[in-house]
């Protein structure tokens, strides 16, 4: 029974593996890439950002100490509104500075007094300037009661996310009035870091999909020349030897051409052992049976005739009692070697059919022609002087040959030949005997 080769899935293939071996780590550096250039990125933004407004912090105070000499304080009157002094300038409503800085830098800049927001360039949703309001205790308590600058990632003003600043405001008493405050929104750094990230993003993805392609091409070309193998080697597995190995399967010489050499070593081997008898070198029983039946086949098929024999040594019995068995199989060598030389060629074929006998079958349905190949056959046979230990053996064989049309079948003609080589065997040996199994006539030579 055939036995089926199993069901390859892709997970389990060469080809899924290779798949998953090439693009899987590639997928994994671009995103490792991906994300470190990320993380590395972002870090050193918010580094660069804790520096350059930690400095507009400082800009903004010097800004107000060399413009307004004095002490930052704040005076509340009956009505309990208050006014923002710096020395004994009013500066409630001198907002140009702050502003100034807003436009050049785009940051928002606040004053606070204690908690309280006295000053800012921040407004409210009606437009007006967002003065106090109270900064997070946490960051009055860095700033103001450790006397810290402070940088903080994650301000929440107005339901918008901020990096922020702050330095504390001490007077000359050194009594701690307020602080600056610095913001700038995280929207606008985020787009910065992703701008600058992207390109490094999309290097990552294209490099993935080159290395993929060639990835996948490259175990493309593996594959189709492991499939060309795999083929040849369900050929031989499922005892078919007429199978060829292209030449692109030995192109490379490389591990696969290395297996594609052994293949065709292997079927070589295995040809010569299941398809050749070992002492004659000539097709054993099995190919000629099988040629037999191919032969036949193609006749039905084509309308085409041919011939088929059967021929015996005679006496062998005697050559081995004679002269001893290795003798015997020496006399079957070189009557093999002959019935080769005179037929095969000549669109004949010959194999050992069993002990001395052999099958002879001839492409071409003329009885004449293939009957004249046999007489010189014979010829050489009686000719022959079989040396072995100083001592010369002679034989001779018997013959039984018969052409059909198209519907014999090959048993019926085996069956014929054999009694053609039994009337040999009984009409004094030596001797070749056809008939045409086509007309039903028989002759004798
Ligand atoms: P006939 O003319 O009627 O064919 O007589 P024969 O002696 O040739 O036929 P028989 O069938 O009586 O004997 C065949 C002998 O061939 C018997 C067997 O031992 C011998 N034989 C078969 N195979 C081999 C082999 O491989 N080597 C040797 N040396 N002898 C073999
Ligand atoms: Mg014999
Ligand atoms: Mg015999």
């Amino acid at each position: 029974m055939k036995k089926k080769s199993p069901k390859i899935t892709l997970r389990g293939s060469f080809h899924g593996k290779m798949l998953l071996l090439s693009v899987l780590p590639l997928l994994c550096l671009a995103i490792l890439v991906g994300c470190v250039s990320v993380a590395t990125f972002s870090n050193t933004m918010h580094k660069q950002m804790e520096e350059e407004l930690n400095s507009q912090c400082h800009m903004v105070k010097e800004l107000y100490d060399s413009l307004y000499p004095g002490d930052f304080s704040l005076r509340v009157d009956d009505n309990e509104s208050y006014s923002l002094y710096k020395g004994n300038v009013d500066i409630t409503n001198a907002n140009r500075l702050l502003d100034c800085i807003h436009n050049s830098y785009g940051v928002e800049v606040s004053i606070f007094c204690k908690d309280l927001c006295v000053a800012t360039t921040m407004t409210d949703s009606d437009g007006n300037r967002a003065t106090l309001t109270h900064a997070t205790p946490i960051i009055v308590e860095d700033v103001q009661k450790f006397h810290m600058e402070s940088f903080y990632d994650d301000v929440l003003l107005n339901d918008q996310k901020y990096f922020a600043s702050y330095i504390p405001i001490m007077n000359s008493d050194f009594e701690v009035f307020g602080m600056f405050g610095i913001y700038r929104l995280s929207s606008v750094v985020d787009q910065r870091a992703k701008a600058a990230v992207m390109p490094i993003v999309l290097l990552c993805i294209l490099a993935t999909f080159i290395i993929g392609f060639i990835s996948i091409e490259y175990s493309n070309h593996l594959i189709r020349r492991l499939t060309v193998i795999q083929r040849f080697m369900r050929a031989l597995a499922s005892g078919r030897f007429d199978q060829e190995l292209p030449y692109s399967a030995f192109q490379h010489k490389d591990e696969l051409g290395d297996l594609a050499e052994s293949g065709k070593t292997m079927q070589q081997s295995l040809r010569q052992l299941v398809e050749f008898d070992a002492l004659t070198k000539l097709n054993n029983r099995r190919s000629g049976d099988q040629k037999l039946k191919g032969i036949c086949e193609r006749a039905r098929q084509y309308g085409s005739s041919y011939c088929v024999g059967i021929c015996d040594i005679d006496f062998f019995k005697k050559v081995n009692d004679t002269y001893g068995h290795d003798a015997g199989d020496e006399v079957l060598r070189r009557v093999a070697k002959t019935l080769k030389t005179h037929i095969m060629g000549k669109r004949g074929f010959v194999a050992r059919w069993g002990g001395e006998e052999f099958l002879l079958i001839f492409a071409d349905g003329d009885l004449a022609s293939a009957t004249r190949i046999l007489e010189e056959t014979l010829d050489a046979i009686r000719a022959l002087e079989i040396r072995y230990q100083d001592q010369c053996i002679k034989v001779t064989m018997s013959f039984g040959l018969v052409n059909a049309d198209t519907e014999a079948c090959e048993d019926a003609m085996l069956k014929a030949a054999d009694e053609l080589l039994y009337d040999c065997k009984e009409n004094g040996r030596n001797q070749i005997r056809t008939k045409d199994l086509s007309k039903q006539t028989e002759k004798d030579s």
